[in-house]
């Protein structure tokens, strides 16, 4: 399996030269033609485990590790990490499918793949003698999830920045309380846009020469990593064999799937899972306010040039959905000029357009809509109410987007992208319709128990246990001291 860039394909690579890198030279994708030419037997993978299924998937899409490496990768990644041993459960929402993403250590869908990307680069970086190390900035989630998949695995270090008193207090101890040798958490002074940009600086700063002059390289871990992408095609696979154990479709039948999206990486996930032969029927992307994908699919004009909506979804705020510029590639038939051409036009105007022809090959596939506030909080309650499901508030756009597009007598799975206890008070609220007149002081344990006592359900011990952990990282920096920041614990502190 060779890898290149979505805009040209003279820069190759192979797995695991990708999962390294991240992004191409180019700015490009890293993709592959052979793509299409893998095809998964369901036959074969019908009696297999999560971690099988797995290995069967990450042997066919990232076939320059051995079996061996990939056995310890899956082992390391998903024993004892999550609390189920289905890694993701499938179970009923009234007469639709909920696909429960979120039994990892951090509540949230991303753990499926921030527990294995690490495994991976790992494996890459052996016998190399390099070492890397991970920087992100954090709105919140995608930054815990990162840090407990990075925790303690060799020749990596991982510094997460999130802006200071802008998390929420759950958030915030999640990451104030991590433990692992070779971690390091530090608030900023400034918003999350400050850390973002503050981060992207340090990938050209002088900090990140003299690190790379000791032999230290700097990466990003973000969704556009293939090895972020492969890891979520499994569960498509996973949910699809149980609707046949359960007799809801014979091997072969479609399915759809709705998934609430923001940087577009899990619903591409479900796109690569059809092109290696998954009945897949229709992918509904489901957004938020920020519709900009809702927008694309219906009319074929991608345009960022709008406002920012701060949601009670926060995960899917988002204006640029990278891994978008994969669908693209692949439904164009791997037109490199095309690529190129729209993405240099969204870096320069914030806008694109594909032509008509090509938008009506991406409807056949891809469904699009999307929730604002207040139908999210409708559709949580909604769904307690007539299905008995608590679900959180990116599960509740799906939910409503799901409704008004499933394709009919066919089953439908939507994939519920975070527990609900990640987001109580919302949810609380959502279906109590008990505003509190004086919420001020209270905090996130206040609404975890109000929402636990209120629909009979219990939190997950992770979010519970919280209460009770040490506070042992109390960095607080401006964002001019950033470089000196990696620097100083890359060099002094950090055990690689
Ligand atoms: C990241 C995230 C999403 C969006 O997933 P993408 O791969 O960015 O489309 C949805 N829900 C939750 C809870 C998330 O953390």
């Amino acid at each position: 399996m060779i890898y290149h860039s979505t805009r040209n394909k003279k820069e190759k690579a192979d797995s695991k030269e990708a999962i390294l890198k991240g992004l191409c030279d180019d700015g490009g994708l890293f993709v592959s033609d052979r793509l299409r030419e893998v095809s998964l037997d369901l036959n074969e993978i019908s009696g297999l485990s999560y971690k099988e299924t797995a290995k069967k998937i990450f042997s066919l899409l990232l076939d320059d590790y051995t079996e061996e490496e990939l056995t310890a990768a899956v082992e390391s990644a998903y024993t004892g990490s999550f609390d189920t041993e289905s890694i993701t459960p499938l179970s009923s929402i009234g007469d639709d499918f909920l696909l429960e993403l979120y039994h990892g250590p951090t509540c949230a869908f991303k753990d499926v793949a921030l527990q294995m990307l690490p495994q991976l680069m790992s494996k890459a970086l052996k016998g190399s003698g390099k070492k890397i190390l991970i920087v992100t900035a954090t709105s919140g989630d995608t930054g815990k999830a990162a840090l407990e998949g990075f925790r303690d695995v060799d020749d990596i270090g991982i510094i997460v920045f999130y802006p200071y008193k802008k998390v929420s207090d759950i958030q915030y101890l999640q990451m104030a309380t991590q433990k692992g040798k070779n971690v390091e958490v530090c608030a900023i002074n400034g918003n999350f846009d400050d850390a973002q940009s503050g981060v992207k600086r340090l990938f050209s700063s002088n900090a990140c020469k003299k690190l790379s002059a000791s032999g230290i390289s700097l990466s990003s871990a973000n969704s556009i990593n293939i090895g972020r992408l492969v890891p979520q095609t499994v569960y498509y696979f996973e949910s699809y064999k149980r609707l046949c154990h359960e007799n809801i479709i014979k091997p072969g039948d479609e399915v759809d799937f709705c998934v609430p999206t923001g940087n577009f990486g899990d619903v591409l996930a479900g796109y690569y899972a059809k092109l290696m032969g998954l009945p897949v029927h229709s992918l509904i992307v489901a957004s938020n306010e920020n519709n900009v994908l809702t927008d694309f699919l219906t009319t074929g004009v991608y345009d960022r040039n709008r406002e920012f909506r701060k949601t009670i979804s926060p995960s899917m705020d988002i204006l640029i959905s990278s891994n978008l510029e994969r669908m693209l590639y692949y439904i164009s038939g791997g037109d490199c000029d095309l690529i190129s051409e729209l993405m240099k036009n969204l870096s320069e105007t914030g806008r694109y357009e594909i032509s008509p022809e090509l938008l009506s090959k991406v409807q056949e596939i891809f469904k699009s809509g999307y929730a604002n506030d207040r139908e999210t909080k409708e559709a949580i309650r909604r769904a307690y109410n007539d299905t008995g499901r608590l679900i959180d508030p990116h599960t509740a756009v799906g939910y409503k987007v799901m409704r008004e597009n499933k394709t009919e007598g066919i089953p439908c799975v939507l994939l519920s992208t975070a527990s609900p206890y990640k987001f109580c008070r919302d949810v609380y609220e959502a279906i109590f319709d008990e505003k509190e007149k004086d919420s001020a002081g209270k905090d996130g344990f206040y609404y975890m128990e109000k929402l636990s006592e209120g629909t009979g359900t219990a939190a997950p011990e992770s979010l519970r246990s919280l209460k009770s952990k040490p506070v042992i990282r109390k960095d607080l920096i401006d964002i001019e001291d950033m470089g000196g920041y990696i620097l100083k614990k890359a060099h002094e502190d950090m055990i690689f």
